[in-house]
């Protein structure tokens, strides 16, 4: 077979190198289609797309609507480069995200990838304290266990070691805090009694640096790549925006994962009815149809821009083009016309209750979390003590291979992260899943855990 930029080819793999191999034999399968929340090997195997791929198959595969929008605005035009027109769909598209958006989110800027989109609001928290005479407000905070994205600057915000590693001379060290990660909590202590210690250690990294010197401060309000769907507190976001408001530091939410639905709200922030500053999103807002990511941005930033450079200092050249915008208009109507966020945050709870079940049968399973239909398990060696597996036994690794080879996709949380130690994975299918097909991949997540249990006791 010839060499894609994202196949391997006798074991030798290209891209996901955190996954150091192909989930299952020498060369990954061959996709011929896919159905809804399935997808079809050219070998005829069938697989649940339990992770709706990297969380983006929002509203399944094969949707029929998405393919006959994508005929009907590659007939009229697909590209415009955009100094020199806007188009319809753009326009309408935008509308409708700055409706879909909290507060006064009303500025749509459209790129191609949640890192993008991500280092575009790096770029606009900048931007905007540059306009007000304030240059030196250049650091932005972000948090050890997290992943904004792999650009230069996405990834100097990242606490993500596996993806820094390679690239650490030429990233910004940014400064990074603790993660509300309960189950394991970096200061050893439990909630309520920690009084969220995790957001006064934002506090004290502010007053540590120096407001004067922090542009923004950027989180994943659920975090996913990096953690395993990790959900804080109720109280943690608005405590971390009344932080961020006291000493002038933009929030930044990264909802590239969250957003569009998939925790069962348009944007996972409406959860606490906290208003960040800017909103990156990315994954969901096309379903996976085509690639298309934004940030959207505050009426009060766009007012301080306004004054003064008059645009925001980015862009890509296929931002915003015609094609894209049409597709995520098409998703964005079909999620509308069938529900699709209701039923993500019912059938997330279907799910939790299912993996709950799974977790009372199984040992290893230490934790279950999640919000909506992103939801997580961390696999640990001893429930009791809340032992995580060491690194190299690749208790991951093992079984997302397990449920691949039993037909199902889940997707690895790498372990390792700093602040994270453990083995989790993320159970996140299209948000279209009905309850009988949560109980067929919960049946195949019971059989692999039976499986891996079996190996462990070897
Ligand atoms: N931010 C978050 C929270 C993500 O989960 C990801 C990707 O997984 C990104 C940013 C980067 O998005 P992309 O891979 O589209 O560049």
């Amino acid at each position: 077979m010839a060499l894609s930029g994202f196949a391997s080819c006798k074991g030798v793999v290209w891209v996901n190198t955190h996954l150091i191999k192909p989930l299952v034999g020498e060369s990954y399968p061959v996709v011929d289609y896919g159905r809804g929340i399935y997808l079809f090997g050219k070998d005829g195997k069938k697989y649940i797309d339990g992770s709706s791929g990297a969380v983006t198959a929002n509203i399944g595969h094969g949707v029929k609507e998405i393919y006959e929008a994508m005929c009907r605005q590659a007939e009229k035009v697909s590209f415009v480069y955009r100094s020199h027109f806007t188009s319809e769909p753009a326009e309408e598209l935008a509308e409708k995200l700055a409706q879909s958006a909290p507060g006064d989110l009303n500025a749509v800027f459209f790129v191609n990838s949640g890192s993008e989109a991500t280092e575009t609001a790096l770029k606009v928290a900048i931007q905007y304290f540059q306009e007000q005479g304030q240059p030196e407000k250049i650091q932005i905070l972000s948090r050890r266990t997290s992943y904004h994205g792999i650009t230069l600057g996405s990834l100097s915000m990242s606490g993500h070691p596996l993806r820094r590693q390679r690239f650490e001379p030429l990233l910004e060290d940014f400064p990074a805090v603790a993660p509300p990660y309960c189950y394991q909590c970096p200061f050893k202590l439990s909630y309520p009694s920690c009084k969220m210690k995790c957001a006064d250690d934002l506090e004290e990294a502010i007053l540590s640096i120096g407001s004067e010197n922090i542009a923004a401060f950027i989180a994943e309000p659920v975090i996913g790549a990096s953690g395993g769907a990790i959900t804080p507190p109720d109280e943690y976001y608005p405590r971390v925006k009344a932080i961020c408001e006291k000493y002038n530091i933009l929030f930044i939410a990264d909802e590239v994962m969250t957003g569009m639905g998939r925790t069962g709200k348009m944007f996972a922030m409406d959860h606490w009815d906290v208003v960040p500053d800017i909103i990156a999103t990315g994954k969901g807002m096309s379903a996976g149809y085509t690639p298309m990511a934004a940030a959207i941005v505050s009426d009060r930033i766009m007012k301080v821009i306004e004054n003064g450079t008059k645009v925001i200092m980015s862009g890509h050249t296929f931002s915003a083009n015609p094609f894209s915008a049409a597709v995520c208009l098409a998703v964005m109507d079909y999620m509308d016309k069938n529900n699709v966020v209701q039923n993500a945050q019912k059938q997330g709870i279907y799910l939790i209750e299912k993996l709950k079940k799974l977790q009372e049968e199984f040992e290893v399973i230490g934790d279950v979390r999640g919000k909506g239909l992103l939801c997580g398990i961390e696999l640990v060696r001893d429930r009791t003590a809340r032992e995580p597996f060491s690194l190299n036994e690749k208790i991951t690794e093992t079984f997302i291979s397990i449920c691949f080879e039993n037909g199902l996709i889940v997707y690895p949380a790498v372990a390792g992260v700093t602040g994270f130690s453990g083995d989790a994975v993320i159970i996140a299918p299209p948000l279209t899943i009905t309850s009988e097909e949560i109980d067929e991949l919960a049946g195949i997540l019971s059989s692999s855990l039976k499986q891996l249990t079996g190996k462990l006791e070897q």
